[in-house]
């Protein structure tokens, strides 16, 4: 009786910030590109870098020999368009680590340059890395932060003169269709198929859901993507196109979630598709609009806020603005997830005794401290005393401070090997340091489930009531490093010299 329990393996999880009851929710919103649909990364975006390097090329800038790295850059990481450095901040804003162009800059320059920033993405400077389709951008960019620095590009031009051309770049060759063309023309060398996603799909329909199909992308895209994504999974006969209540494309988000911006109905005649106003009143059913707006989507399914779920993978534009503006429920798919709750999983047992060790370090330090008190306490004769011989003490300071340097060196390559999980230069996606990342912090704010991809929502069935964890605090008791360590009252009464 238990063939139709089948438990996730642990990164194809739903992972939940607010409690979010799925029987409650009567339309569901999908973005499409690595939402929906997900892409070999690597080719995707080497070739999206490519077509930024000829373009720069064709301008006489003398990049041919560059080519993309893809461990370069991480989504959530922040480019500093006025300094040209990749940053890693963490949940406050404060700069964990930072490349100036490809180089890692050292402790020393890195606290120069910011010790007193604190890194806030309203600011223009900052530029969030939202999606995987940020990628090529950090990488191209940091390569020709290198050769400026080495006078190799046309001037005068500065870091935040060459981050303006980057962008531009890339957004031409996004919509020129070429590189679009080249994509549709080899699906199965740029898709990561995903055939349980129609599925979980189906199920949401079968249930009930209004599916929603909301994507930046163009029709002439979205069509033969999402054909080749769901086409072949689907029941006999039936094509994507039945799946959604409402396709919208060239949807202009975030605008699309914020403003009013026209509604257009595509028509498809043999050889093109053409726009013509939508003349007002319900949407029709199986015809695709481009354009428009989440007041008037809203308006057309007579629902809004709490009953609406939408699903995205870009930080801003999907789950950001949504959240903030419609206070839609929200999904974030963070495909990368199912690398870091491996490497997390494999870094287990050196991370127990990584722990371990630090406990024992924090008692060194506090035993350490209150030797430095008691010997001040008597030179300076205040405050009460111990009994505890003067040479005592001062041979007991010596041999915690020899402990603690064997300790540090044992913890040295563990620490390090943490910083290095997933990718060498930058560690895991949620994590800074100690502390959560810049983009783990978003994640909980703006994204009331995140997840790997859609079709872990087979796992769960569209019935599912996700709560979320009780959160914690550093006065918790059980929060590792919360609570002040007190050295054992033994080794300030001297017999532990
Ligand atoms: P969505 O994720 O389904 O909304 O679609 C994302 C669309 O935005 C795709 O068609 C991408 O080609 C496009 N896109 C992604 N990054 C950029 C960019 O930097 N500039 C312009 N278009 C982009
Ligand atoms: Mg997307």
């Amino acid at each position: 009786m238990s063939g139709y329990l089948a438990a996730p393996p642990p990164e194809r999880g739903i992972f939940c910030n607010r409690t979010l009851n799925m029987r409650a929710i009567k339309a569901i919103g999908y973005d499409m590109d690595y939402t929906l649909v997900h892409y070999q990364v690597e080719a995707w975006e080497r070739r999206a870098y490519e077509h930024i390097r000829e373009r720069l090329v064709e301008q006489g800038w003398p990049v041919g020999h560059l080519s993309f790295d893809p461990v370069l850059a991480i989504r959530g990481l922040i480019i500093d368009t006025e300094k040209g450095n990749l940053l890693k901040a963490n949940r406050f804003g404060f700069v964990k680590k930072a490349l100036h162009g490809t180089r890692p800059m050292d402790f020393e320059a890195q606290r120069t340059e910011y010790t007193r920033t604190i890194v806030d993405l309203a600011e223009k400077r900052w530029m969030f890395l939202n999606t995987l389709f940020s990628l090529s951008e950090a990488c191209i960019y940091a390569q020709l932060v290198d050769l400026l620095d080495a006078g190799e590009l046309p001037g005068p031009m500065g870091y935040v003169d060459l981050y303006a051309v980057v962008r531009r770049t890339l957004d031409a060759a996004h919509m020129a269709g070429k590189l679009k063309a080249e994509i549709i023309a080899n699906p199965e060398r740029y898709l990561l198929p995903d055939p349980e996603t129609a599925l979980a799909l189906l199920d949401q329909r079968s249930a009930g859901k209004k599916l929603l199909l909301i994507t930046n992308s163009e029709w002439a895209y979205t069509l033969p993507i999402m054909h080749a994504a769901f086409d072949p999974y689907l029941p006999k006969g039936m094509t994507w196109r039945q799946l959604f209540d409402v396709v919208i494309v060239s949807a202009r988000k975030p605008e699309f979630f914020t403003t009013r911006s026209p509604l257009f109905e595509v028509v498809e005649t043999q050889s093109e598709a053409l726009l013509r106003p939508h003349a007002g009143g319900p949407l029709k059913a199986g015809m695709p609009y481009f354009g428009g707006s989440a007041l008037e989507l809203e308006r057309h399914l007579g629902m809004s806020g709490d009953e609406i779920l939408y699903v995205g993978d870009h930080m801003f534009g999907d789950v950001h603005v949504t959240k903030n503006v419609l206070r839609w429920r929200t999904a974030l798919i963070l495909r990368e997830l199912e690398d870091e709750v491996r490497a997390i999983a494999s870094f287990r047992s050196t991370e127990a005794r990584l722990a371990e060790k630090m406990v024992l370090k924090e008692r060194l330090e506090a035993e350490s401290c209150h030797v430095r008190l008691e010997l001040q306490r008597r030179r300076l004769q205040y405050g009460p005393r111990s009994e505890v011989p003067e040479d005592q003490l001062l041979a007991r300071g010596i041999a915690l401070r020899a402990e603690l340097e064997a300790l540090d060196a044992e913890l040295g390559p563990m620490a390090r090997a943490a910083s290095e999980l997933s990718n060498p230069h930058w560690g895991l996606l949620t994590r800074a340091g100690n502390d959560k990342s810049h983009l783990a912090r978003q994640v909980e704010r703006y994204a009331d489930i995140y997840t790997s991809r859609v079709s872990n929502f087979l796992f769960v069935t569209p019935f599912v009531y996700l709560r979320s964890p009780r959160g914690s605090l550093p006065h918790d008791p059980n929060v590792p490093g919360g609570t002040p360590v007190f050295p054992s009252t033994d080794a300030t009464s001297g017999s532990n010299p």
